[in-house]
């Protein structure tokens, strides 16, 4: 069963139905996003049966009601949702590398982390991070922008990753009275009913009634203060800062109170009683504290993120601005910032300069090498934007976003070949990355190969979980007519398998 399904008359509940229901899957104050409607559709189709069917088998154990896989997939699909209908999503290979990288020094000292997790970040000015079941850790750049250590973020992090790692979504749902389950579930067959109808009423169910769900649904202090000792403890473990927290918390404190709209959205999900701020300073009396010092790409991204708000002069003249009153907590990463800026305002050739004067003063950094090369390639020194890729790419062949990079390069300078030779090396060993097939695609069509094309889009659409476009791509790559019989043949086999997971959709329904 694809996300458009039937129409039916039970469409007025939906509207809040899909909000509360996705409520629970997000961290408490997150805001409604699009996205979120969207996602309860599909999300709602995996419900298991028992929910489906009416009624849903209870008990104590949240465990019958919100499995782990169950958790997972309400993640994935949700996560699929974001990608495709969330413009604040970042689909960037080096920041999304930088957060996975700085989420996975969390997780990997975690004794509860028994699933995968993916990071990723989101382009919003709000302070907050939340955490999806399954998982899957939204990291807002505010956040980032506001703090001044790595430390400070991964404070932040580290008690998201252990609302996961201690299952309190699914706690949740098993702290909820027998009424509370029952009406989610009336909730999510009214939504199954109203799937897939663009004109589905605004109105909806009152929202006292959605609202007192949302309050059952509220993690409870007592979640709050176990994520907070968890995630102190990942803090610790991992080798990071663990007076970021409170240090962190009170400056956003301070920041609330100096702003007429009010606390962060991090203050107002998570506010800070003089309980918490106690826990946490008698947390660092206990502690062996040693003074961590921060990685170098925590000051480039923030620099980035900074370069890349606003009109691009106001952005250079913020960067020559915390230069010339050396304002800054890393020199080079200012200068980065302000050659980022530059490169946004086409300045290539002060850009250059810039990152030749960082080149100086760190130690190689691939974070660096993207910048130049990119700022080579739009000056049009193609040759040595690609000289720069190849050499950074020796130093570092594991560094995933290099390789992104020098498939844009590609792209850009129209070398479409060269682009599809690369990434299908890259499919080989990750089959499942979406964007890689987005891009054979995009080359693809550059060079007319028109089954080949509709293939990988199918492939792009299949990952996502959006069944009916890719039946839609392999449908259209059988009629392109440049096929052999083999690619045919292919294509054939990949039709009968989405329509296969069609089939198994709709009989979950
Ligand atoms: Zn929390």
């Amino acid at each position: 069963m694809s996300c458009d399904g039937g129409v039916t008359e039970k469409e007025n509940a939906s509207h809040s139905a899909k909000q509360t229901l996705l409520r629970p899957a997000y961290h408490r104050c997150m805001k409604t996003f699009m996205f979120l409607r969207v996602g309860v559709l599909c999300a709602a189709l995996l419900m298991p049966r028992a929910w489906s069917q009416g009624l849903p088998e209870l008990g104590d154990s949240s465990s019958t009601v919100f499995s782990p896989l169950f958790e997972r997939r309400i993640g994935e699909q949700a996560m699929r949702d974001i990608r495709m209908y969330e413009p604040a999503f970042i689909d960037d290979p080096e920041l999304t590398a930088y957060i996975s990288r700085l989420g996975a020094r969390l997780v990997s000292v975690s004794p509860d982390a028994r699933q995968d997790f993916e990071f990723f970040f989101m382009r919003d000015p709000n302070i907050n991070a939340f955490a999806m079941p399954g998982g899957f850790v939204g990291v807002n750049t505010g956040l980032v922008l506001a703090s001044q250590t790595e430390s400070e973020v991964a404070s932040v992090l580290g008690h998201e990753v252990a609302h996961v790692t201690q299952r309190h979504i699914a706690r949740n749902f098993g702290r909820m009275d027998q009424m509370s389950v029952v009406s989610i579930a009336a909730m999510v067959v009214a939504v199954l009913a109203a799937k897939g109808n663009s004109q589905v009423s605004q109105a909806a169910m009152t929202a006292a009634s959605a609202g007192s769900l949302q309050a059952q649904i509220n993690y409870t202090r007592e979640f709050e203060r176990e994520a907070d000792r968890v995630g102190f403890n990942l803090l610790e473990s991992a080798g990071f800062d663990v007076n970021a927290m409170p240090v962190f918390f009170e400056r956003l404190q301070k920041a609330g109170r100096v702003y007429e709209t009010g606390a962060p959205a991090y203050l107002r999900t998570h506010p800070l009683t003089i309980e918490r701020i106690s826990d946490m300073q008698n947390r660092i009396k206990e502690s062996h504290y040693k003074q961590t010092q921060d990685g170098p790409d925590f000051h480039f991204v923030k620099a980035r993120l900074r370069a890349e708000l606003g009109r691009p002069q106001e952005a250079v003249a913020a960067f020559e601005e915390q230069l010339r009153e050396r304002r800054f907590t890393s020199e080079p990463a200012a200068h980065y910032g302000l050659a980022f800026a530059l490169n946004r305002a086409k300045q290539f050739a002060r850009a250059d300069s810039e990152i030749n004067l960082v080149r100086k003063t760190v130690a190689f950094n691939p974070i660096v090498e993207t910048l130049a090369a990119r700022n080579k390639l739009e000056a049009g020194a193609v040759a040595e934007a690609t000289e720069i890729l190849r050499a950074a790419s020796a130093r570092l062949p594991a560094y995933r976003p290099l390789q992104y990079a020098m498939v844009d390069l590609l792209q850009a300078s129209g070398q479409h070949a060269a682009a599809v030779n690369l990434l299908l090396e890259q499919v080989k060993n990750h089959p499942r990355e979406i964007k890689l097939h987005s891009l054979l695609s995009k080359s693809y069509a550059a060079l007319g190969k028109r089954l080949l094309s509709h293939q990988s889009l199918a492939e792009t659409y299949y990952l996502q979980g959006a069944l009916v476009p890719a039946q839609e791509q392999l449908q259209l790559a059988l009629k392109a007519g440049d096929g052999d019989f083999y690619a045919m043949s292919r294509i054939d086999a990949r039709l009968r398998e989405v329509r296969q997971r069609m089939a198994e959709e709709k009989r979950q329904r």
